[in-house]
């Protein structure tokens, strides 16, 4: 068993993990575990744009985006953690300005900024220009700027190394962290990464749902990884579903689009957002607006042979302007459908884009082990994590913020706490448990495929736990969800090597998968009122009587929730210091 020992282990290269790498990697011994070669995380995936209340292009201040974010999350963010996101959103631009990210300029030099959902200007009175951009390749850009300042700084990189395990140990009768287990793809082989930081940055779980904007590997291991050690996560429930994706893929057209003048239209060629949501129409959340396209199907007014999308209407922009603001994503179109976005309006409808829930911090990015106790040594950031700022619904533009933000605090703290640290002991052979899982797996003769049981569940999510959910298509998840765990149990595998064995490796995946669409159905199936990206048809009003509170979910073998077996449910009081909730109307 090869041991390895570093101050700090940041788990994931996408842009959470490593803009904490360039804080931590500047202060102490620092390494990067991913399973990913670091430049193909999701986070370079990311189009359309990073907000700041620059007021670069128009008047625009971060108690105004503080607000936004805490509207468009529908009051249940917490507001000190908006707060502290949006004031540092400005040096979070202008250090990756620093560090040489090519940015859209204005005439005048200044990096230039555009409209996207739900960012208004003076508490909603119209759309503000807050996002910061490069073309539709911002993310693509904050992630190859970021590798790079890693590779100066001389953070040490473990590429397709995957984390499978978190080794917690009991000291003077609390958790400690004392560091994590890794697989080595290439080789098959078991390490042990002890260290006095550790913080998971691993990225979302888009891959429980069948049509998504999400790559194949965001499986949410770090939440499955955490929740197996008795961690809690968080407001589950939430999930965002992005309004334009490609019609029947899924891939995402950025809300760049309509930030730059696009129009979402119906079979019978009306603006429909006008009648949902009258101020900024198609600028409003997109929670707002991803109902709006479904209603509309479901009203008959779908355009196409099946009436089941609507159109994204380009035909009115200059095709000069479409070349230089969204290259990517109009190439998307004719690539994937044959569409030509200057002349015809492109087929689109919602997608499962990102995960609002997670593994609960504080706004130092320290992990909690209930609703106050913080686990010393372990961190979380990005999409991994929920601080919660984001709430019920995230604004577009907020996730490339809340990365750079609670990175760069997670590295930090990540620092100064293995500063004044010792190694905490390994307890004995910490792979154990995970060794046997693998050698289970890899050596298993069931006759249950990987990919049928994946296809089984991402297609139970698609139909019941999307858009629009009620108790009745909640409960009959729950049971496919069940009935697909104990197939599980008799997964088989192709490849019994142990060299770059993918199909272990997404056996492992799935079993994350599995846990956490029961996590997130369960959570729904408690949560008996419609908040931001959660609508449930049989308790349509947001409820801030009985559910103004965060959802903690538990792994308890003990314990029962919503007649789950294994689950627990716990509430935790939301932080509201300046606005109290209010009818959320745009
Ligand atoms: C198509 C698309 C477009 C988007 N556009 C925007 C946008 O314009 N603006 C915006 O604000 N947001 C956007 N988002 C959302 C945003 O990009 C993501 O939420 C954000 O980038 C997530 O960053 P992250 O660092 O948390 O995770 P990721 O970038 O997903 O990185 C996760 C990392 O974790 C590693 N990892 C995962 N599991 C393991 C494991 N078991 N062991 C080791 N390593 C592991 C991976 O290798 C990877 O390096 C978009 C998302 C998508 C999918």
């Amino acid at each position: 068993m090869k041991i390895h020992q570093y101050d700090v282990v940041i788990v994931g290269a996408g842009g959470a993990g490593m803009r904490a790498a360039i804080e931590a990697g500047q202060r102490t011994r620092t390494a990067v575990l991913t399973k990913l070669y670091p430049t193909r995380s999701h986070t370079g995936a990311a189009q359309g744009g990073m907000c700041a209340a620059l007021a670069n292009v128009e008047e625009d201040n971060w108690e105004w985006h503080t607000f936004d974010t805490i509207k468009g999350g529908d009051y249940l963010v917490d507001q000190d953690a908006a707060e502290v996101m949006a004031k540092e959103a400005i040096d979070a631009v202008l250090d990756l300005e620093k560090m040489g990210l090519p940015f859209n300029r204005t005439p005048e030099g200044k990096i230039d900024q555009r409209r996207f959902g739900g960012h208004t200007r003076d508490h909603g009175k119209a759309p503000v220009r807050r996002a910061c951009y490069a073309a539709d390749r911002t993310g693509h850009m904050i992630l190859q700027t970021l590798y790079q300042n890693c590779v100066k700084h001389g953070v040490e990189f473990y590429n397709e190394f995957y984390v499978l395990d978190l080794i917690l140990t009991e000291v003077d009768g609390r958790r400690r962290v004392a560091g994590v287990v890794a697989y080595e793809l290439a080789t098959g082989e078991l390490h042990i990464f002890q260290s006095k930081s550790v913080v998971f940055a691993t990225g979302g779980v888009g891959k429980v749902f069948k049509t998504t904007s999400n790559a194949h590997t965001l499986t949410g291991d770090g939440m499955a990884v955490a929740y197996r050690r008795g961690i809690p996560l968080e407001d589950m429930e939430f999930f965002q579903f992005h309004p334009t994706g490609l019609a029947g893929l899924g891939i995402l057209l950025s809300e760049a689009a309509r930030g730059e003048g696009g129009i979402l239209r119906n079979a019978d060629g009306e603006r429909f957002m006008e009648r949902y949501a009258p101020t900024i129409k198609d600028l409003a959340p997109r929670d707002i607006v991803a109902r709006s396209m479904a209603n509309e199907v479901r009203e008959g007014r779908g355009a196409g042979p099946n009436k089941d999308y609507v159109l994204l209407d380009l035909t009115h922009l200059e095709p000069e302007h479409i070349d230089a603001k969204l290259p990517d994503i109009t190439e998307f179109a004719r690539t994937y459908l044959g569409v030509e976005p200057y002349t015809e309006p492109v087929p689109v409808f919602p997608t499962a884009h990102y995960a609002m829930g997670g593994i609960p911090t504080n706004v130092d990015s320290e992990v909690l082990a209930d609703n106050d106790t913080v686990i010393p040594g372990l961190f979380a950031a990005g999409e991994v994590a929920c601080v919660s700022v984001h709430g019920s619904n995230r604004l577009g533009t907020n996730s490339l913020l809340d990365i750079n933000v609670f990175g760069k605090r997670a590295g930090k703290a990540a620092a100064a706490y293995a500063a004044g640290a010792d190694y905490v002991e390994l307890p004995e052979a910490p792979e154990t448990e995970i060794a046997a899982t693998l050698e289970s797996l890899r050596t298993s003769d069931g006759s249950e495929n990987i990919a049928a049981i994946r296809k089984d569940l991402q297609d139970i999510m698609d139909a019941n736990v999307q858009v629009f959910r009620t108790e009745q298509t909640l409960r009959e998840a729950l049971d496919v969800i069940a009935t697909l765990r104990e197939r599980y149990a008799n997964v088989g595998i192709h490849d019994r090597g142990k060299r770059f064995n993918l199909d272990l490796l997404e056996a492992v995946e799935l079993g994350f998968l599995l846990e956490l669409a029961e996590v997130i159905t369960v959570s729904a199936l408690h949560r008996k009122e419609s908040r931001g990206g959660h609508f449930r048809e049989d308790y349509e009003k947001r409820d801030d009587e009985n559910f103004m509170h965060h959802t903690m979910a538990y792994l308890d073998p003990e314990s029962e929730a919503e007649g789950v077996r294994g689950v627990r449910l716990d509430t935790k009081p939301v932080v509201v210091t300046r606005y109290q909730p209010m009818e959320r109307k745009y």
